[in-house]
């Protein structure tokens, strides 16, 4: 249920991953993104690219990050389709939108994961209760394989603590976007956030200044921080 773009670099990714030859140096570190409150104004089920609205800072934040040389990959639960709002194949759509998007922002999207069953849905080919919706880690473990992805160097964004999950799930660190998304906080090991911030534009320093330091610390110590 994922979509990729197919590139040489992601199928030779694959071909690595898997194989005993796979040199850890040679995977990416990736910031796994959370769609919906996160990126996109949250519109419950929207599909229509007319209705995505990307709040202002996210492909300011984003160019940063690339030009650092995250992979970029889109994560999220679509349960429309199970709960037959729309088609599978409007998330096809929807997906072209973003990679446009990304694009015209000058900025690499690397995937575009989607979850699109539900436990109680009504289209019977998608109502099963999956690894890969969040906080299940399903998503992440597909992509990191499909794309080469260092998950313990990697971030996940989301607004809410299902997305937090999601990610420790994966072995990656997480940073939650406090902006009233979250409603319940059920809180637990797994979905305590390693950092909290209020906008997207506030997580871009968190992770660069983490990098930073396990970079210096890496070269000064030959080995990598474990600072968090
Ligand atoms: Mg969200
Ligand atoms: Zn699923």
């Amino acid at each position: 249920m994922a979509l990729m773009f197919s590139n040489s670099r992601s199928s030779d990714a694959l071909r690595q991953v898997g194989s005993a030859e796979v040199n850890p140096a040679d995977l990416r570190p990736a910031i796994f993104l959370d769609k919906d409150g996160t990126l996109v104004r949250d519109i419950p089920y929207n599909v229509d690219p007319e209705r995505l609205e990307f709040y202002p800072d996210v492909f300011p934040g984003l160019q940063r990050l690339d030009a650092a040389g995250y992979s970029l990959i889109v994560i999220t639960n679509q349960a429309g389709v199970a709960r037959g709002y729309f088609p599978e194949s409007a998330l096809a759509t929807l997906q072209v939108c973003f990679q446009q998007r990304f694009q015209d922002a000058g900025v690499a999207l690397t995937g575009f994961y989607y979850c699109p069953h539900h436990p109680q849905g009504i289209v019977a080919d998608y109502t099963l209760s999956c690894n890969c919706r969040k906080p299940q880690p399903g998503l992440l473990y597909r992509a990191a394989q499909q794309h080469g992805i260092d998950l313990s160097r990697s971030w996940l964004i989301g607004d809410i603590l299902n997305d937090v999950e999601a990610g420790r799930a994966a072995g990656c660190r997480t940073i939650l976007i406090h902006n009233g998304n979250e409603t319940e906080w059920l809180l637990s090991p797994l979905r305590l956030p390693h950092h909290i911030v209020s906008c997207f534009a506030e997580a871009v320093p968190v992770i660069l200044a983490l990098a930073a330091v396990e970079f210096t610390s890496a070269r000064n110590f030959g080995y990598g921080s474990s600072l968090l």
